[in-house]
């Protein structure tokens, strides 16, 4: 479905150019990078273009938005003792992985390698994780300690998370959304909205119907396993999150099963995008994808 969307925008893109006389060079010549981008794009998950109704909302507003609320949830949490200092190692280990992934964005979106990247741990025992538009990256101790993440899975939950931020989703919603201003309400409800949040108890009812589509969550599994393969990590662990997330959701509550695809569900999709994701893995590991052991993570069997 979504591949379809991509070819979708291709042909149109080429019928487009085939009708462009030449008073029309100057525009080409801007578009070229795009096609050039979506070439290479095809090595990988093929998700297509980003929404263009998100285009609705000015990326800079709410880039803007997300940095003034991220700054308040940050001295929010260093007033109550629970932003970890820079030399936690948990810090560090978030940091060095989000940046790895970092360095994979640019593929999906041009624009990220202007953002301003934030990498922060919040001692919180909610299972919760998210990026917000602009590259504001926020982990809860709670999905640490609790899943207790490898490195492979902590890079599948950061790439999940990274990849919201660069597909747009918040800007998508935003942009749908019957509001026909960004108010400080919604902004609020779609930018602290780890969707992985949704499974904490802690979350509120607000949190737990604005989440993101079944489509989008779909979207950044896929382009979250194609940058953290891609980052060197092994795109199967993103199974073992998921079944360590189902483990951990029992007695969730049921508005978080009606907005969130259930986990088996995301997982037999998941396992279809392996074909295109672990040459990826295989390659950043230098190996071929017939040597490359099964992944092996501190619960349950390994996965081949
Ligand atoms: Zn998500």
């Amino acid at each position: 479905m979504v591949m379809a969307q991509g070819m979708q925008w291709h042909s149109r893109f080429g019928r487009w150019r085939a009708r462009a006389g030449a008073m029309f060079m100057a525009a080409l010549v801007v578009a070229s990078p795009v096609a050039a981008q979506q070439t290479e794009t095809r090595e990988g998950v093929n998700v297509g273009e980003n929404s263009r109704i998100a285009k609705l909302v000015p990326a800079e507003k709410l880039e803007r938005l997300a940095t003034e609320q991220y700054g308040q949830m940050m001295r929010a949490a260093a007033g109550k003792g629970a932003l970890l200092p820079a030399e936690h190692p948990q810090v560090q280990r978030v940091r060095r992985i989000s940046a790895q992934i970092v360095g994979q964005s640019q593929r999906f979106n041009s624009r990220a390698s202007q953002w301003k990247w934030e990498v922060n741990v919040v001692n919180d025992p909610q299972i919760n994780a998210f990026c917000m538009p602009g590259g504001k990256i926020g982990i809860y101790t709670g999905i640490l300690e609790k899943l207790k993440l490898t490195d492979d899975e902590l890079a599948m939950v950061i790439g999940h998370e990274v990849a919201h931020a660069l597909r747009e989703h918040a800007r998508e919603r935003a942009a749908k959304g019957t509001l026909t201003e960004v108010g400080a309400g919604l902004v609020t409800s779609i930018l602290g909205l780890g969707d992985l949040g949704r499974m904490a108890v802690g979350a509120g009812a607000q949190l737990v119907t604005l989440g993101f589509s079944r489509g989008n969550e779909t979207d950044a599994d896929l382009v979250g396993l194609d940058v953290a393969a891609r980052a060197g990590y092994d795109p199967r662990s993103a199974i073992r999150v998921w079944e360590k997330m189902g483990a951990a959701s029992k007695g969730a509550p049921p508005q978080w099963l009606s907005t969130h695809p259930a986990s088996t569900t995301r997982i037999s999709e998941i396992r279809k995008h392996l074909d295109e994701t672990l040459p990826l893995y295989a390659r950043a590991k230098g190996l071929s994808v017939d040597s490359l052991p099964p992944y092996t993570s501190n619960w349950g069997e390994p996965i081949r």
